[in-house]
């Protein structure tokens, strides 16, 4: 199909829910997309975080096929090989003692704050159900998860929200003020959406003594910065503190939807039989895939990806028109003089997909970007940005 007819036909027929760039992509290699008009791109944003080894990665590709020729579904009511594998993979990696498999991030959350509330409900009865979250976070669109995220701009228009939830800034003054009643306290260590801001160490190493001293859960959300996107498996490690929840999707399966929920040491038994569920969560074909993943993810693949992230982060503060580089490994914010979201579109018009978060442009590259991919990349945001 033509690029005039996909646009006709979305204009026509799906909800209006996305503000969308004028382009649609047939295909593509690694971080080089290819466009249904045969025109190259290079991708500094890996579909948000979730392209993480690109487009056509072939060990990826053959792990989802070998699983498709075997059985596409089975019901959470029966074993599964490929969950099991791996919840394995991941228990073993982070020190987690268990894992629930859901379909998206918001997903992960929901199921990460039901468990914290059952924690707290049996421990201490009812009423100690508050989730303490951050100001300027993102943790879903659902409407618990759209309540946890401490961003005016996405709670208009839907009232009523279900409460037992209090915003607070990332300081302590802040969290301790807001957390009476609380069972559990929600961060990411670098805020995505909200504009590629990671949290100081010295709060949220603070954050998680306060946590500990008072058995308030501490709910790492590594939906965006999980999987290797910050140059450690999860972004947390970066602080040298274990979370009591982590939740994860975006690139853990490697283009297909999954979102996980980990437990940590006391809540391994938070959710019990009939607490929770999911009818397409932990599918074997998104968790075959994900295997493959995770494996690839290795200590040395890891350190490509610190290395990438130092390469572009050099250059890009070397750019006139850039304030500010932000984040952790390759997930990048550019404070820029521009505005962004034009800076995107002239970037696109150039052959380059970026982000945007906030005032800031974002890039969220497949981890396995190449040297000539980023300069290629790097060429058209200082032309866009000067
Ligand atoms: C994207 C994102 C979510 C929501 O994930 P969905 O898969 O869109 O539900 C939640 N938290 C963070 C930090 C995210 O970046």
């Amino acid at each position: 199909m033509q690029f005039d007819e996909i646009r006709a036909l979305d204009e026509r027929y799906l909800a209006e829910t996305y503000a969308r760039y004028p382009v649609a992509f047939a295909g593509g290699k690694g971080a080089t997309l290819v466009g249904t008009d045969g025109r190259e791109y290079v991708d500094f944003g890996a579909g948000i975080a979730v392209n993480i080894f690109g487009v056509n990665d072939e060990a990826w590709k053959a792990a989802v096929k070998e699983q498709l020729d075997k059985i596409q579904h089975v019901s959470n009511y029966y074993y599964s090989e490929p969950q099991g594998r791996l919840a394995e993979m991941l228990c073993k990696r982070t020190g987690a003692k268990r894992v629930f498999f859901g379909n998206s991030g918001a997903e992960a959350n929901e199921c990460a704050f039901k468990a914290a509330r059952k924690y707290s409900y049996e421990k201490y009865g009812a009423g100690r159900n508050k989730i303490v979250s951050l100001k300027g976070s993102f943790h879903g669109r659902t409407l618990f998860t759209l309540t946890a995220t401490g961003q005016d701009s996405f709670h208009r228009y839907f009232d009523p929200f279900a409460g037992g939830v209090e915003y607070a800034e990332p300081d302590m003054d802040s969290v301790r003020r807001a957390a009476d009643g609380a069972c559990a306290v929600v961060i990411e260590v670098v805020q995505g959406e909200g504009g590629v801001n990671a949290l100081g160490a010295p709060f949220v190493r603070a954050l998680r003594e306060y946590c500990t001293e008072r058995d308030i859960l501490l709910i790492c959300d590594e939906v965006q910065t999980g999987n290797g996107r910050t140059g450690k498996l999860y972004a947390y490690e970066h602080y040298g503190i274990t979370p009591d929840l982590a939740t994860t999707a975006k690139g853990l399966g490697g283009g297909l939807p999954i979102g996980a929920c980990l437990f940590f040491g006391k809540t391994e038994h938070a959710l019990g039989k009939g607490d929770h569920g999911s009818t397409f969560g932990g599918n074997p074909v998104v968790c075959a895939g994900a295997c493959s993943v995770l494996e690839r993810l290795t200590d040395e693949f890891l350190l490509e990806v610190e290395g990438k992230s130092a390469y572009l982060r050099a250059k890009l503060k070397g750019f006139d028109g850039v304030e500010a580089v932000t984040g952790l490994g390759l997930m990048i914010g550019i404070s820029v003089k521009k505005d962004a979201r034009k800076v995107a579109a002239a970037c696109l018009e150039r052959g380059l997909l970026v982000l945007t978060a906030h005032d800031r442009i974002r890039c969220l590259p497949p981890l396995v970007i190449t040297k000539a991919e980023m300069d290629e990349g790097l060429t058209i945001l200082r032309e866009v940005l000067k």
